[in-house]
């Protein structure tokens, strides 16, 4: 168990004094939080002299990795940098805590913290390992200076790759510590920016000078050749080996921690010395010694995206520089005479050797090369782009809190008061009223109208949907043409492509995807259902998603396009779903590549909003939006409800919660005409945390200098968007609907309360057929179900493509 006390109270007094020593905050200056996975006293590298700059405009708090052996519970240390403004925070944990405890513990000591601050907040991530315990601090602005590939390093944890895709999608600006990890990641964030490491020239340009040699490195003897910065995997220790064997009249310095390696796996010879770690402020006076500086960086995945915050200070620090083949140093330094790559041993010794004695004006050519460089520089730059995302969320958030308020409704008595103001509420209100003459009060507790297929413009005035991409196909005339009577249409058919990692595919699967995945060239209808027939796994019985899918296409497409969009968007695997869900997607045997193969596809032409306001625009409908069921129950008086949400919750949820999946959604606006060439593009690795990016302008068909996309990330948490189709659920629902069977007076229909997986259409047809039934002469009998049988098969057959 961990105990609940907040940051201070596992503190004792002594402590608590000494740990805070010159801790203060000023509330009025905005807070930036720093997470990162390198301590503050580790080398002094980028993380420190951005937040050391930072530290002018915000109060920067530096959150470090736990420490372990807390003996009274979590604590969290907080104690002053030497850098004005920065205050260093070290949770410390209990030994033994499993992973899931740690996380509780340091959300508890983090939300505890910050309580303190009633200042905005922005997030600053150099580690997505610390977004689990962090991920709903709700701050003006997230950034994730993204210093390499974090996951090419060694012991690197596999959620890693996950949580940064999660961080990718959080993110309001993200930064890059070199162009080559910048090319590499580009398309995963619209709003990246290269920031290769800069340097404190003056600080370095004292080694241009004879500084007092530090005693360590006095005595060795001359020319000497020189690392200083962290000993890990990244070194190439076999080549400093061959530079010593080569030449036992160099001296080799290391200066730096050794870190994850064993030191017995360090070379040893006598012409090398290793001295350890030093302070930011001594290397200038270790440079100063040295002949030639190196960078015998291993060429591995892990130092693939590396730019290295040494080469400009050894060349500030007036020191040539042999490097071995590393993409950023070979592209932003490697035509400089002071600089020399080399691709082998033998060439790197070589171009130590002539390091030694650098072309004349090197040192001339390398400054006009350092010019302009600065921390101040960088801090000034990013600081412009933060603002810019911080006014971008500002003015989102703006739109979202004005919500077009809708009329009071009067106080009358109702013949119906209808709950939702979906597509199942907003038909009945329609046809109630207009064709059956009846007074109805229509409500909501959103803010708007439309229910999920609510769509409004943002703030860049592109019209999005605020609850995900909805698409209107149907095979039913008859609901087509009812809709019509409120919209006119725009035709538009949905196209979907599946991003596989190294190629994008159309999905559903059809002779395209197929030829492109496995490299064939199926030529029609016969040879691919041949081709699929000798990779499907029959079945007799089909209960499954996974069932459903395997059969048709065997393991492999399973495992591509199946298992981990079904894991990711339900939360478990497909082998526990109902079979209903997997074979929505069928696959083809055609080149068709619609997502939908319904006779009607169209979106209507100014939005969803609007054709429920003009369904909606009737005498008989009064609309209260805000408004809750219970609230509305104590307020108005009406003679029948028809209840449009949860089931579970019309019954005070006694027989327990009927299981939903929700979704949150990431949206951003990008200052480009298109983003991807499809209107859906979904992501089926189990790895990338978000399902799929839907771009509106596609679906819409508007013509907008600036494009607006989605991401969306599935969870539990949240709007009841999915009902989970598995047996036990549909065995909870029907406790349910027997106490709605038995409830007079109350009609439920639509998605929520009778927990089917409708599109739109089916909602459509739902709402009508129990409009019939309402208005018929005995329509208080509904027979045995919430959905009588001949319908339930009316409206399945509107998915399975026949028409009604
Ligand atoms: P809803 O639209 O959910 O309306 C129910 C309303 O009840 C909500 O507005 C809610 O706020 C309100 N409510 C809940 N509780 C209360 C309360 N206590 N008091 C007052 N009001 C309350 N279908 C398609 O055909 N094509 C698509 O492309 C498509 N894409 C989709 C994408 C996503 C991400 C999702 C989630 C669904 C999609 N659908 C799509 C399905 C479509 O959204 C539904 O079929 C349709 O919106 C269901 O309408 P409804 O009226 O039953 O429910
Ligand atoms: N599905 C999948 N991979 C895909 C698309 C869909 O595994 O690329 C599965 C997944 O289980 C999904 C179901 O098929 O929930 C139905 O897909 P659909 O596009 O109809 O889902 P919706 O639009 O309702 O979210």
């Amino acid at each position: 168990m961990i105990p609940a006390s907040p940051f201070t109270e596992n503190l004792n007094s002594n402590e608590r004094n000494a740990n805070n020593v010159g801790v203060q905050s000023d509330n009025n200056v905005p807070t930036l939080i720093c997470f990162s996975h390198l301590r503050w006293d580790f080398v002094y590298q980028r993380p420190q002299h951005l937040m050391a700059r930072f530290a002018a405009d915000f109060d920067v708090l530096f959150w470090e990795e736990p420490t372990f052996g807390a003996r009274q519970g979590p604590a969290l240390h907080a104690r002053a940098a030497r850098v004005p403004g920065v205050t260093i925070l070290t949770p410390q944990l209990p030994d033994q805590l499993t992973e899931e405890e740690q996380e509780v513990a340091l959300r508890r000591l983090l939300k505890s913290y910050l309580r303190t601050k009633e200042t905005s907040l922005i997030r600053w991530y150099y580690t997505p390992m610390m977004l689990p315990f962090s991920r709903d601090v709700s701050a003006d602005c997230t950034i994730y200076d993204c210093m390499d590939e974090l996951s090419n390093f060694l012991f690197a944890p596999k959620k890693l790759q996950m949580l940064e895709a999660e961080l990718l999608g959080l993110a309001d600006v993200v930064f890059t510590g070199g162009y080559s990890l910048f090319e590499a990641k580009r398309g995963a964030h619209e709003n990246m920016h290269p920031f290769p490491s800069s340097v404190d020239q003056d600080h370095f340009a004292g080694a241009r000078g004879q500084l007092q040699q530090p005693l360590d490195q006095r005595s060795l003897p001359r020319p000497r050749l020189g690392y200083y910065g962290v000993v890990d995997e990244r070194i190439d220790l076999d080549l400093i080996a061959g530079i010593a064997d080569a030449h036992p009249d160099w001296a080799l310095v290391i200066v730096g921690p050794i870190v994850k390696i064993d030191p017995a796996t360090l070379p040893r010879r006598n012409n090398i010395a290793y001295l350890g770690a030093k302070d930011y402020a001594q290397l200038p006076s270790y440079l100063s010694g040295w002949d030639v500086a190196i960078m015998p960086f291993a060429l591995n995945e892990a130092t693939r995206f590396i730019s290295p915050t040494k080469t400009p200070e050894y060349l500030a620090g007036g020191r040539p520089v042999v490097s071995t083949a590393i993409t950023d140093v070979k592209r932003q330094y490697g035509h400089l005479d002071g600089v020399k790559i080399a691709d082998d041993p033998a060439a790197f010794i070589d171009a130590c050797e002539q390091a030694m004695t650098p072309a004349e004006g090197w040192l001339d050519q390398a400054d006009q090369a350092l010019a302009g460089l600065s921390w101040d520089r960088t801090t000034e730059e990013m600081s412009r782009l933060i603002a810019a995302a911080r006014s971008r969320r500002a003015a989102r958030t703006a739109v979202a809190q004005t919500a077009k308020p809708v009329p009071r409704a009067p106080a009358r008595r109702y013949d119906y008061l209808i709950v939702g103001a979906g597509f199942a509420g907003s038909v009945l209100a329609e046809r109630l009223a207009r064709r059956a003459g009846k007074s109805v009060l229509l409500i909501d507790r959103r803010p708007h109208i439309g229910g999920n297929a609510y769509d409004r413009p943002d703030a860049a005035g592109i019209l999005i949907h605020e609850y995900g991409p909805h698409i209107f196909h149907t095979n039913s005339e008859e609901i087509f043409d009812y809709l019509s009577q409120f919209t006119e249409w725009r035709p538009y058919e949905h196209r979907v492509l599946a991003n596989l990692g190294n190629q994008m595919v159309p999905m559903p699967i059809n002779r395209t995807t197929l030829n492109r995945v496995y490299g064939v060239s199926l030529r029609n209808d016969e040879e691919t259902k041949a081709f699929l027939e000798a990779r499907a796994a029959p079945l007799e019985i089909i209960r499954t998603a996974a069932d459903a899918v395997t059969a048709q296409v065997g393991v492999d497409l399973y495992e591509k396009f199946f298992r981990g969009y079904t894991r990711k968007q339900w939360g478990m695997d497909p082998a526990q779903l109902d079979k209903s869900v997997t074979a929505r997607v069928p696959a083809r045997f055609n080149d068709d590549d619609r997502y939908f193969t319904d006779r009607f596809q169209y979106m209507p032409a100014n939005g969803y909003t609007a054709m429920f306001e003009n369904m909606l625009d009737h005498d008989n409908i009064d609309i209260h939006t805000g408004l809750d069921f219970d609230e509305a129950a104590k307020t108005f008086s009406y003679d029948r409800v028809i209840y449009t949400c949860r089931i579970d919750d019309y019954f005070g949820r006694r027989y327990g919660e009927l299981p939903y999946r929700s979704l949150k959604f990431e949206r951003h606006t990008l200052d480009k005409r298109e983003y991807q060439p499809v209107g859906t593009v979904n992501y089926p690795n189990e790895w990338t945390p978000f399902t799929r990016i839907t771009e509106f302008k596609h679906l819409t068909g508007q013509v907008h200098g600036k494009t607006s996309i989605t991401y969306e990330y599935p969870c539990d948490e949240g709007e009841p968007y999915y009902p989970v189709p598995r047996q036990e659920n549909q065995a909870l629902f029907k406790r349910y609907e027997s106490l709605a069977m038995s409830t007079s007076d109350v009609t439920f229909v639509g998605r929520l309360a009778t927990y089917r997986y409708y599109n739109m259409d089916q909602v459509v047809g739902q709402a009508l057929s129990t409009y019939r039934r309402l208005t018929r002469p005995s329509h208080g009998e509904q027979g045995a179900s919430l959905i009588l049988a001949g319908e339930e098969r009316k409206l399945a057959s509107l998915r399975t493509g026949s028409t009604v």
